[in-house]
């Protein structure tokens, strides 16, 4: 019998009103069921909308050192129950089990420093136009923030939103991926241990069209912090707009990596294979595109597809896997959709390509690292996002023109320079259009502490991680002080009186 799980609405664990329930199942062996899900709808979020409204009275006025303090202790649980979390990430999501502890750090790494945080919650003072008066800021929380997020990060990209959410001040409601529900109930289980009080945590699993439009369509929302597809983040701005809530949305990529003819070849294959089939390509900030200098592309390819055949396909938990399955059957059907494609358009598959199902992986939905030459500008698999292990490589003539294509795209999120021109690595840094620019290093493996996000249709202009995130998080309040005794007129005359 498949475990049963719940929502988590005002300190208490229960079920969707509706009774209905949903199945989570291994993307590496779907005849297992991970567990079954509250399919909940709008009455569950208002519920849960409700009562974290309530509970912002309090912990809003919770200095926020303590509230730093509580999200330490998440950190340090979440230290403890780390392999736990990543074996259930490997069985429910199929990355393998060193990317699914590097998941769970960079959870941790968010709790310490959001605890850091809680000691540093700095406004700016500034001396006013006027004598005898100051000026203040002091960063203040918005209210109840509605969190929704995806699958292909299930502990990291919560964690993302939700610590530095409530060190702010705001409340959550937090609706996961329906592919990845477990791991958000794990994390919600660690939150309650840690001791936060009733009703500043939600959690409301269920499917998109209903429970992510009920946090969208709610008044008492006061931020969305969205992290999904492009399409999805279009319907929730644009809902939002509507009722003006502040939204920050972390969308879709089509991530290259340049070589340029005087890199280090092999340094840079190594890159590639990393940035490429890493989490079987579904990081938002995967290589999907190659673009390399015809001087170095022949040999380049070479070694490249050697390596990518023999990367070892296996199930998730084993240590031995170099890569896991795709999340989803549809999935599967649309990465393999875009291998025809690919093949339509005329580009030239060098390896992979189809769905591999040898031995314990005839259940899950493995597919063969792919790999096309002979991709031109403008073709559907080199402008569209993939998401899955297809890396695309164009031939370019110099440098000016690698920098063409790799901006020749709708999307904006990382991007990565192989050379040892420190020239050109700086004006490529100057001239590419994204969020994240590497100079010899592949193009995923963000660090918790600096900026996340994208430039185009990327995103809307937020930042995750580091400081920013708690710009998406905060209100700022300005606070003027007179204490001249006397009625003074800003924006009448600044000119100092004689
Ligand atoms: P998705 O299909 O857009 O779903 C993301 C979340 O939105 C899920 O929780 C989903 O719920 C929910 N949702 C779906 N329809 C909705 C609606 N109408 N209203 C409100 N919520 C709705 O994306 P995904 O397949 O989970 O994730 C892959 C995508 O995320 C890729 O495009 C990838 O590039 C992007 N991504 C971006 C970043 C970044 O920081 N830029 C990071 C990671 C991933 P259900 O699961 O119930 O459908
Ligand atoms: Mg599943």
């Amino acid at each position: 019998m498949a475990e049963k799980f719940k929502n988590y609405i005002g300190g208490k664990w229960v079920d969707a009103k509706s009774g209905k329930t949903f199945e989570s199942r291994m993307p590496a062996d779907w005849s297992k069921i991970v567990g079954l899900f509250p399919k909940s709808n709008k009455d569950d979020v208002d519920e849960a909308v409700n009562a974290a409204k309530k509970a912002f009275k309090e912990w809003k006025r919770m200095p926020v050192a303590k509230r730093g303090a509580l999200l330490g202790k998440v950190g340090d649980i979440m230290v403890k129950r780390k392999e736990e979390i990543a074996l259930l990430m490997t069985q429910e999501m199929g990355k393998i089990m060193k990317e699914a502890r590097g998941d769970t750090q960079e959870g941790i790494d968010t709790a310490y420093y959001a605890f850091g945080e809680g000691r540093r919650f700095f406004g700016k003072t500034s001396p006013s136009e006027l004598q005898n008066k100051v000026a203040i800021t002091f960063l203040c929380p918005i209210g109840v923030a509605g969190l929704i997020s995806p699958w292909n990060f299930p502990i990291a990209i919560p964690t993302w939103k939700m610590f530095p959410a409530l060190l702010s001040g705001n409340t959550v409601v937090l609706k996961p991926s329906s592919d990845t529900p477990a791991l958000a109930s794990k994390l919600v289980e660690i939150i309650i241990e840690a001791g936060f009080p009733a009703g500043v945590v939600n959690l409301v699993h269920g499917p998109g069209s209903t429970v992510g439009n009920a946090i969208l369509d709610n008044k008492d929302i006061g931020v969305v912090s969205f992290t999904g597809s492009s399409e999805v983040g279009r319907h929730i701005a644009s809902v939002c707009g509507k009722t003006l809530k502040r939204v920050s949305l972390e969308l879709g990529g089509k991530n290259a990596q340049i070589v340029l003819d005087d890199a280090d070849i092999d340094l840079s294959v190594e890159g590639v294979l990393f940035g490429a089939f890493g989490t079987a390509g579904q990081r938002c900030t995967a290589t999907s595109r190659l673009i390399l200098q015809e001087g170095i592309h022949d040999k380049l390819v070479e070694k490249l597809v050697k390596r990518a055949e023999s990367m070892k396909i296996g199930k998730p938990w084993d240590e031995a896997s170099d890569v896991g399955p795709v999340i989803n059957e549809s999935s599967l059907k649309k990465i393999l959709g875009y291998v025809d494609i690919g093949k339509n358009e005329g580009a030239k598959l060098m390896c992979g390509g189809y769905r591999y199902t040898e031995g314990d992986c005839k259940n899950g939905w493995f597919v063969k690292p792919t790999v096309f030459t002979g991709v031109k500008p403008g073709m559907r698999i080199e402008q569209e996002e993939i998401f899955g292990p297809v890396l695309s490589v164009i031939k370019v003539k110099s440098f000016e023109e690698a920098i063409d294509v790799l901006n020749g795209v709708e999307y904006g999120l990382s991007s990565s320079i192989y050379t040892k021109d420190l020239n050109l690595a700086f004006k490529a840094v100057e001239e590419i259009d994204t969020g994240i620019t590497y100079v010899n290093g592949p193009t995923i493996g963000a660090e918790c502490h600096m900026p996340f996000g994208g430039t185009k249709n990327t995103g809307n202009g937020h930042r995750e991680g580091g400081w920013t995130a708690y710009e998406i998080f905060t209100e700022q309040k300005t606070v003027y002080i007179d204490y001249s005794g006397k009625l003074q007129k800003a924006q009448i005359d600044v000119t100092i009186e004689k």
